[in-house]
């Protein structure tokens, strides 16, 4: 009996994170979702098995869904390793699960999440309950220096990086990146340099 589903949303240049939900058909909502980089390695990790097909989804029975639970732990586990996060939180004796989701969250992002990002990642957690919450964490992990935030104008972008450097905002896009020296953009009204406030760039 095919009573569950499992569904990929890929990544775009618009939303830039893949999501990977399991449904169970007959409860509304989801049973699970998988948000960012995280899910890109679920989805690595099951797909040959299931012979998935992107964006559409996948009927599957009971034991294939429990099959896939049990995989997402193993990755979520091992990315957990390979991007320190439980290192780093146990050097703090922090031992809150939604802190580990969202340091990996961020850790896993291969760009500088705004606020907007992280509270998308919050509606998909099952661990971060509401915004307050949310913020709650980011202030811990702040203060904590395991990332920083950068504030660009009225918008708070977050950085894995928690070491100053200085950074480049495309005005085009509103993202901000690390800024090379080597790039020079003193030419470009496109691109604006923000400074670090502990140096100069
Ligand atoms: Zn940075």
């Amino acid at each position: 009996m095919h009573t569950w589903t499992i569904e990929l949303t890929p990544a775009s240049h618009r939303q830039f994170n893949d999501v990977l939900s399991l449904n169970q058909n007959k409860t509304t909502g989801h049973f699970r979702r998988w948000f960012g980089g995280l899910a890109g390695e679920i989805y690595l990790g099951i797909k040959s098995g299931l012979d998935l097909a992107i964006a559409r989804p996948q009927p599957l029975d009971k034991t294939q869904a429990q099959h896939i639970l049990i995989q997402a732990a193993m990755v979520q586990q091992q990315c957990m390793h390979h991007y320190r996060v439980y290192q780093d939180l146990k050097a703090h004796d922090l031992k809150d699960l939604a802190l580990h989701d969202l340091l990996l969250f961020i850790r896993m992002a291969n760009y500088h999440p705004s606020y907007q990002d992280l509270g998308e990642f919050q509606q998909h957690s099952h661990v971060i309950e509401s915004n307050e919450h949310l913020k709650t964490l980011i202030n811990e992990l702040n203060s904590k220096q395991l990332i920083q935030c950068i504030k660009v104008n009225n918008k708070r972008f977050y950085d894995k990086n928690p070491y100053p450097h200085c950074h480049l905002l495309d005005t085009e896009t509103g993202l901000i990146s690390d800024y090379d020296c080597h790039l020079n953009v003193s030419h470009s009204h496109r691109f604006k340099r923000i400074p670090h406030k502990k140096m100069a760039c």
